[in-house]
């Protein structure tokens, strides 16, 4: 017949059993990416209202009724200002660690089914195996989050997420290494981050070691993190004024090329748009 496997007679590709990763945007002004299969996905984080949520899951195409759970990676508002009202609404357990409850417990930012998980151990969320890990950043116990999910042909594949971190510590490498898709923050570019109208508090901030990922050394650390399994990169929380994704398209481009990876399919996320569904 000519046909690519998993593909239906009418075209459309058979989504059944394969996991799918939407960034429904990413940038200091809120973060939110859902992970999941058709059936089944989990949110990581809700930096956006809930309408915006679910006008964004619209637009990508996406059932809310298939959001199973929320996953919350630190307690700074870009990831976590519409996380009660929207668990709430679809009444969804969120998951996330004892110092981030209890910092967004005493501020009524959480939704009213929690459920605590310690940053350094694997839980399941069937049919998803979540490992959190910690990540160097200026919030009270920041995690990134590595999800493995066994498609229904056996294979396990897993994504990487790391969205808000100042260096790639020894744990965020082992952590990180060889997913199939990985999703890295690239937050800014150090001269426009240095000549920018920011206090010098600030831009000492974001640029330290608990701040945020610079250009060059997220793609120094992609280049590292890369492995035979990985298909595909999304570069993500790019600022707003201290960035620009010809930069980052140009730099990453140049080093997945650097590395004789130019297979790999390269994304960049968008503050304001979700980004296309990228299935495994
Ligand atoms: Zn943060
Ligand atoms: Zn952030």
């Amino acid at each position: 017949m000519g046909m690519d496997m998993g593909m239906t007679l009418d075209g459309d590709v058979n989504l059944d059993g394969r996991v799918g990763i939407t960034i429904l945007g990413s940038g200091s002004r809120g973060n939110a990416v859902l992970v999941g299969t058709v059936e089944s996905a989990l949110l990581i984080d809700a930096g956006f209202s809930r309408k915006e949520i679910l006008a964004r899951l619209a637009t990508a195409g996406l059932d809310p009724c298939v959001v199973k759970a929320l996953l919350i990676t630190h307690d700074h508002g870009d990831h976590v200002s519409g996380a009660r009202v929207l668990a709430d609404h679809l009444d969804i357990p969120t998951y996330l660690n004892a110092a981030t409850l209890k910092h967004l417990g005493k501020r009524n930012l959480v939704g009213a089914k929690t459920t605590v998980f310690d940053s350094g151990s694997t839980f399941s969320l069937h049919p998803f195996e979540v490992r959190p890990f910690s990540v160097p950043h200026d919030a009270l116990e920041p995690v990134g989050f590595l999800i493995s999910h066994t498609r229904s042909d056996g294979m396990t594949v897993k994504i990487g997420i790391a969205t808000d971190l100042g260096h790639v510590s020894m744990l965020v490498s082992a952590r990180l290494a060889d997913c199939d898709a990985l999703v890295l923050e690239c937050n800014h570019d150090v001269k426009l981050l240095r000549t920018s109208d920011r206090s010098l508090n600030l831009k000492r901030r974001i640029g330290g070691r608990f701040g945020h990922l610079n250009n060059v050394d997220a793609v120094e650390a992609l280049a590292g993190l890369v492995g035979a399994k990985t298909r595909h990169v999304c570069l993500c929380h790019l600022s707003g004024d201290c960035n620009d994704r010809g930069i980052v398209e140009e730099l990453a481009s140049a080093k997945l090329a650097e590395i004789g990876r130019s297979d790999i399919t390269l994304s960049i996320a968008e503050q304001n748009a979700p980004l296309e569904t990228i299935w495994l």
